[in-house]
């Protein structure tokens, strides 16, 4: 294993800080196959003394990083890592470089007002929903270990403290670049995108024009990570722009959610009150977040390139979407009624708030002739409402004469049965409080296989209950 932390060098851009050790930590999770990918062989003693602060690897030199970002529209000049510390860098025996970050890891000088800790809620939410999202195929930041404690953290109520590690291959974000452009510091940002460019893309070249090329990236990436939480209905919850990843990845897990039944205007965090963040304007906040970063690259890239980079995000959003939603209705081939076909099952799913996993999975079972399986109509409240739109549909297959059953396998392969709804993480998380971390293991497992039928966890696919609607997710944690 080889350590390091390369960003560590950068004085200007942050401040070393050591861990803050948690009172009496208790291991909770460690994901042993995300660690032997990256190499890193170490006994449950050792993840536990890492995660809770304990102790440090050799090599390792904990650092927290400075940035800034606009929050819910407003820009606020500086953030950073407030209760987090980039540990190290680990070079994974396949070559590939690895960010060790700690959450929860105590005050930095960059906690403002807050108490540098995580509860053990929201660590637990943010380890579930990133290996889930992982396993669905999404880029995302991964969770590597995670500790529990006896020390009471503060928020609406007392709650058990925690933390955890987590991994990404870079943790830059839009913020880092705004917090150097508007602190009068804009000299030190090709420092930063050359770090980037040297670790990440060392195909690019660290100039004008390689700078160019990885705004362009950026954007390329931003819109397909959009794309691709649309289409398996993802909402993130707090998409200010030191929550933008510069790689694409999904990163700080706040108060996120899946959509259970359909409602395009869904809003995830009961914190947003104008629904900024809300599902439907997910895609356009990607785009408005992505002119701040262009603003803050400005002094070095033309805006001329910007723009041009800019104006590629709608095309590279849309085309993503319509080519899964394109797989997730098992057809092969574009025909001309499709985008009307498309729009009218949304509007019906929107008018039905019909289940929008169970829907997606289960349209797999309706043949191109014949009655509309059971499955499927009991998630509608109106199956009436739908007969022109199954037969236009059937007919559509009909059309494309394929195999039924090749697919009801391709649709499988891209409709998952198994999505992190939101009372399934509360049933772990109050399971966990209690000290009992075995229903967040069994959710682990049946969610690292979302596309697999698991029959004997039909439980888990089966649209929420009532109750779930009273679940309150805010951006405290
Ligand atoms: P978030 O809403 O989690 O993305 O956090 C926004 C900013 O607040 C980041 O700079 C965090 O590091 C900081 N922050 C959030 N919670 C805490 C906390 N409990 N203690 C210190 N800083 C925090
Ligand atoms: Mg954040």
């Amino acid at each position: 294993m080889i350590l390091s932390n390369q960003y560590a060098t950068f004085d200007w851009a942050g401040s070393r800080v050591e861990p803050t050790p948690l009172q009496e930590p208790r291991l909770l999770l460690v994901n042993h196959a995300l660690a032997e990918e990256l190499g890193m062989a170490l006994s449950d003693q050792q993840w536990l003394e890492i995660t809770s602060g304990i102790r440090l690897l050799p090599d390792m030199s904990p650092f927290a990083q400075v940035y800034a970002g606009h929050q819910f529209g407003g820009y606020s000049p500086r953030l950073g890592d407030g209760r987090a510390l980039l540990l190290g860098e680990v070079v994974a025996p396949d070559g590939q470089r690895w960010d060790l970050h700690l959450k929860g890891a105590g005050k930095t000088p960059y906690s403002r007002f807050g108490d540098g800790r995580a509860v053990l809620r929201s660590s637990l939410r943010e380890y579930l929903a990133s290996e889930a999202l992982y396993h669905l195929g999404i880029p995302t930041t991964r969770a590597l270990c995670l500790v529990g404690s006896e020390e009471p953290v503060y928020r609406e109520q007392v709650e058990p403290g925690a933390a955890v590690l987590r991994v990404a291959q870079s943790h830059l974000r839009f913020g880092h670049f705004e917090y150097f452009y508007y602190s009068g510091e804009a000299e030190r940002i090709p420092a930063l995108l050359d770090y980037l460019i040297q670790t990440q893309w060392p195909d690019l070249s660290q100039d004008q024009a390689g700078y160019a090329a990885l705004f362009e990236r950026v954007v390329r990436r931003t819109a397909t990570l959009i794309a691709r939480w649309q289409a398996v209905g993802f909402c993130h919850g707090v998409m200010n722009t030191d929550n933008m990843s510069m790689l694409g990845l999904t990163l700080d897990y706040g108060p996120y959610g899946f959509l259970d039944g359909y409602n395009p205007g869904h809003i995830c965090n009961h914190s947003d009150h104008a629904g900024r963040y809300a599902y439907d304007q997910q895609p356009s906040v990607g785009y408005w977040n992505l002119q701040r970063l262009a603003q803050a690259l400005s002094g070095l890239v033309p805006v001329e390139s910007l723009r041009q980079a800019l104006d590629g995000y709608e095309h590279a959003l849309l085309s993503s979407f319509s080519e899964t939603m394109r797989q997730k209705l098992g057809l092969a081939a574009w025909e001309d009624e499709d985008p009307a076909l498309f729009r009218d099952m949304f509007n019906l799913m929107a008018a039905q708030q019909v289940d929008y996993s169970c829907w997606f999975r289960r349209l797999a079972l309706l043949a191109p002739e014949g009655p509309v399986p059971e499955p499927l109509l009991t998630l509608l409240s109106d199956a009436g409402a739908w007969d022109d739109w199954f037969g236009r549909y059937q007919a559509r297959l009909a059309r494309e004469g394929r195999d039924h059953g090749d697919k009801v396998a391709q649709m499988n392969a891209v409709n998952p049965k198994y999505v992190l709804r939101n009372h399934l993480a509360q049933q772990a998380i109050e399971r966990a409080e209690r000290g009992d971390m075995s229903e967040a293991a069994l959710l682990l497992q049946v969610l690292s296989r979302p596309f697999d039928e698991q029959p004997e966890f039909d439980y888990y696919a089966a649209p929420a209950p009532e109750w779930a609607g009273q679940i309150c997710v805010s951006c405290s944690s």
